[in-house]
């Protein structure tokens, strides 16, 4: 496979599957990563959705998240959605009792956002950089607060609350792109893994 990137789905807990298939589909060689000798072998990680405080004790469990807070703090691309999202923000509010996050993005981001009533839902967004609206579907999603001076959104909701943010080779959702066959984001990635 010489030339594939070969990058890394975070394996713990959620939507680890839907993640690798979009990857390999865009021609990458994928590792499931469980155990920090897993994290070594990839140049770029997808922190997927699920319940990022079920990820993270897992995370502290299995010794892999000082080996990720490492690999993004030394550059790894990483492309987070929804629960990676959470924990790829520098600051988590209405988080579980002492949860944390790896951390990275220059973000603040508010865990299930929308309420009871809007749990579930989908919307077409513009997304800075593509050429026509992503369908997007967010579930018990979370919602970026504010976006600090390193990150830069690159997406938002028609009332202005932004969904998506990139900071040089970090990139993060709000939302779940892979549920809908969306896959330019996964490049977007792919495209920063190639380029280090
Ligand atoms: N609400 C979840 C959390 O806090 C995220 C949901 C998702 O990833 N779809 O981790």
């Amino acid at each position: 496979m010489a030339g594939s990137p070969r990058v890394g789905v975070l394996a713990l807990q959620g939507d680890v599957r839907e993640h690798a298939r979009v990857l390999e589909g865009l021609g990458a060689a994928v590792t499931l990563v469980r155990r920090p000798e897993e994290l070594a072998e990839v140049d770029g990680l997808v922190l997927p959705g699920g319940e990022s405080t079920v990820i993270e004790k897992l995370a502290r469990a299995f010794g892999l998240a000082e080996p990720v807070r490492t690999a993004i703090a030394e550059g790894m691309p990483v492309y987070g959605t929804c629960a990676g999202l959470i924990l790829l923000a520098d600051t988590v509010l209405d988080g579980a009792e002492d949860q944390q996050s790896f951390g990275g993005l220059d973000v603040v981001v508010r865990r299930n956002a929308f309420g009871r009533q809007t749990e579930s839902f989908e919307t077409s967004l513009e997304i800075e950089g593509f050429d026509a609206p992503v369908d997007a579907t967010f579930i018990r999603a979370p919602l970026i607060d504010s976006v600090g001076p390193r990150a830069r959104a690159i997406g938002s909701l028609p009332d202005g609350g932004v969904v998506a943010v990139e900071q040089g080779v970090l990139l993060g959702t709000s939302f779940h792109p892979e549920v809908a066959g969306e896959d330019r984001f996964h490049r977007r990635f792919l495209a920063h893994v190639r380029a280090r």
